[in-house]
């Protein structure tokens, strides 16, 4: 579902951030990205999400050349198949749990009424039904990694990407946010993770490990 051929990244400034790098990952795979600080772990994430584009080589989702679509297509591509979970949350602070998960839909062509609904039954689905009117403010970090996995879920993506989603996190809520992020492969989403935590890298089906921008074999 995801291919990155001989992918490298530059950034302004003579970054080689990739280099080299050939990745595949299937349908329904649940991998974890390894390594160091700056070794590329959130470029490649973010190539594979189609926020950015690969300086050379190809980076192919579902079957689409990303260097061949238009910008436009690109985000519709984006919103149908991919959700995005960050470290830092990135929730809306004066809405509540249900609002943030539904204004992640908002693009994806439902009624209000039904956004409202697909909202807490995916909030309800993460095990907050009893906080959907919560401001963020009021919620624990577990709990707003959890707001922000429902909102990235809620369209029911072929592909949820997560940074290390458990780096603000203490130990427990990490653990209910890996769990959480188990269930969703196991319902059939991709699932590609970063993480600093060895524990939860060991734990994972596959790892792809980064060290100066090149995947180690
Ligand atoms: P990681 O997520 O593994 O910590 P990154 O992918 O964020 O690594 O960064 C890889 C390299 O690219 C680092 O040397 C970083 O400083 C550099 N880099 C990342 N983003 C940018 C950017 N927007 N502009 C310039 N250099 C960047
Ligand atoms: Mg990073």
């Amino acid at each position: 579902m995801v291919e990155l051929a001989a992918v490298g990244k530059e950034y302004p400034g003579g970054v080689t951030a990739l280099a080299d790098v050939d990745v595949g990952i299937a349908r329904g795979e649940l991998v974890g990205i390894v390594g160091p600080s700056g070794s590329g772990k959130s470029t490649m994430l973010n190539l594979i999400g189609t926020l950015d584009r690969p300086t050379s080589g190809t980076v192919r989702i579902d079957g689409h050349d990303v260097a061949a679509v238009s910008d436009r297509r690109l985000s519709a591509l984006r919103a149908r198949r991919i959700g995005f979970v960050f470290q830092q949350f990135h929730l809306a602070p004066g809405r509540s749990a249900w609002e943030n998960v539904a204004d992640g839909l908002l693009y994806a062509g439902f009624s209000p009424r039904e956004r409202r609904r697909i909202a807490r039954g995916t909030l309800e689905r993460v095990g907050l039904g009893d906080r959907l009117d919560h401001l963020p403010h009021e919620l624990s970090g577990g709990q707003r990694q959890r707001v922000a996995i429902a909102r990235a879920v809620a369209g029911d993506p072929l592909l949820l990407l997560a940074d290390e989603p458990t780096g603000n996190l203490d130990t427990a809520s990490g653990r209910g946010v890996m769990a959480l992020l188990r269930e969703l492969h196991a319902a059939g989403t991709a699932v590609v993770v970063i993480t600093h935590d060895l524990e939860i890298a060991a734990s994972l089906p596959r790892r792809i490990t980064m060290r100066d921008g090149r995947v180690e074999t």
